[in-house]
């Protein structure tokens, strides 16, 4: 095997692009193909990165303080009054050896697009800095000839195409050779929104007691209904504490059956409030504050029986969608990156084509028992249950471990 870099072509500069370009470009040419702009919408709500997902992004250079990510202590869940039913630390670093952060959506993006593209010796990594190509949509690929297309008409080869263009991709039956297989509603709809401490003081004056960074404001906190009507708020601090997240969960509207999902789409902050009313008066009063909120229904996908064909490879939401309701959608997308490390230089096509293949093999029953198992979150669980799916999921430790479990 020479040591010649490998053309790596990346489809998509979401968290699954840009985390796999982090890897990649340690050891090969990494170009990063994007339909939207520089400064494409990614959404200032919150989300969480677990240690599963941690671990893996410090060996890439990122840096936690630098994307405001707030570590987590615990969970604390509440009555819909805001009474105290349960507080449960945990220790995420002592367990599973990093934080699980809290943060902007929009500052992961930015900070991984900074360990995608930054200069080896700013990162404390090796080799050059991916490329990322903006404004520029691929229309087609060819995945046993590693050929994309652009929308200017023109076709780029590559050695590896990674095709990461997220939940509703129009490029993932090039692989799967099936055009029925896509995300479903899940009958949950979910507003978002993120506030600032700063608008909070302005609108009332000063902040609750909850949300004090002096004091123990760690915690991801749920509020749950318990009245049959399966509404949940959860919310917890972004940001080093200068914002908050807060997601309101409902059963969905039955008249949103047939809209088309976008995480983009605005929602009716009226609506959010009259469907939360009767939830904690001072939180109720702090969504008021809300200055953006988004709407989402939440999708999920079955499990697919290929992320592999020739030289390209399904990631992120492309290859496994999965709602949000444990957090590891995004999660899933870094150890898939993190598979990646298994291309190595001078690899063949055959080796190449032979590699996408194994990854394929160990990440898909992963990601299929974490979507069964977030499908499970959706019903009622025990404590022992939720800390038994968090040790499966915080306690991946990379590709080479999971391979080893194989042998
Ligand atoms: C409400 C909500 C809350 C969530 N909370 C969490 C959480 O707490 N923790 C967690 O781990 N996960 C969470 N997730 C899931 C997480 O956000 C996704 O799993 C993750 O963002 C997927 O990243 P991706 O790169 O696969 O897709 P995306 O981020 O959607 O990126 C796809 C990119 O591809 C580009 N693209 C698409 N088509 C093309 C094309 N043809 N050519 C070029 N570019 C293209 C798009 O413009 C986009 O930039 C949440 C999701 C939702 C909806």
């Amino acid at each position: 095997m020479s040591d010649s870099k490998l053309k790596v072509i990346v489809i998509g500069s979401g968290i699954a692009g840009l985390a796999a370009a982090s890897v990649l470009r340690e050891h090969h040419v990494v170009t990063v193909y994007e339909r939207g702009d520089r400064q494409f919408a990614t959404g200032g709500q919150g989300m969480c990165v677990f240690p599963n997902g941690v671990n893996i992004l410090l060996s890439r250079g990122f840096d936690p303080y630098h994307a405001g990510g707030v570590p987590c202590k615990g969970y604390r869940s509440f009555n819909k009054s805001g009474e105290l039913v349960e507080d449960f630390p945990i220790d995420f670093r002592g367990r599973y050896g990093a934080d699980m952060l809290m943060m902007k959506r929009s500052d992961l993006r930015d900070e991984l697009m900074r360990t995608a593209t930054a200069s080896a010796s700013e990162l404390g990594v090796n080799g050059d800095p991916a490329r990322v190509v903006f404004n520029t949509s691929v229309v087609d690929l060819d995945p046993d000839a590693s050929l994309i297309t652009l929308s200017d008409g023109s076709i780029v080869e590559g050695d590896v195409v990674i095709v990461a263009d997220g939940i509703h991709s129009g490029l993932r039956p090039k692989i799967t050779l099936d055009e029925q297989q896509r995300p479903k509603k899940t009958g949950l709809t979910l507003f978002r929104i993120s506030v600032s401490a700063e608008d909070v003081r302005k609108a009332l004056g000063q902040l609750p007691e909850w949300w004090n960074p002096e004091g123990d404001d760690s915690r991801l906190n749920i509020l749950q209904a318990d009245d049959g009507t399966h509404r949940i708020l959860a919310h917890y601090p972004l940001k080093h504490h200068e914002y908050r997240n807060f997601s309101c969960l409902l059963p969905m509207p039955k008249d949103r059956e047939d809209v088309v999902e976008s995480w983009y789409a605005d929602g009716d902050k009226k609506e959010m409030l009259q469907n939360f009313e009767d939830f904690n008066q001072q939180i109720h009063s702090v969504l008021s504050v809300a200055t953006e909120v988004k709407f989402h229904d939440l999708e999920d996908m079955e499990p697919l029986f290929r992320w592999n064909k020739g030289r390209a490879l399904l990631v992120g939401d492309a290859a496994h969608t999965m709602t949000p309701l444990q957090g590891q959608g995004a999660n899933m997308a870094i150890e898939d990156a993190d598979s990646l490390r298994l291309l190595l230089p001078g690899m063949t096509h055959e080796e190449i084509a032979f590699t996408l293949q194994r990854i394929d093999s160990v990440r898909r029953p992963r990601a299929t028992q974490v979507l069964m198992d977030t499908r499970q979150q959706a019903k009622d669980v025990t404590v022992e249950d939720r800390m038994a799916k968090m040790d499966y999921n915080c306690g991946y430790r990379g590709i080479h471990e999971a391979l080893k479990g194989l042998q």
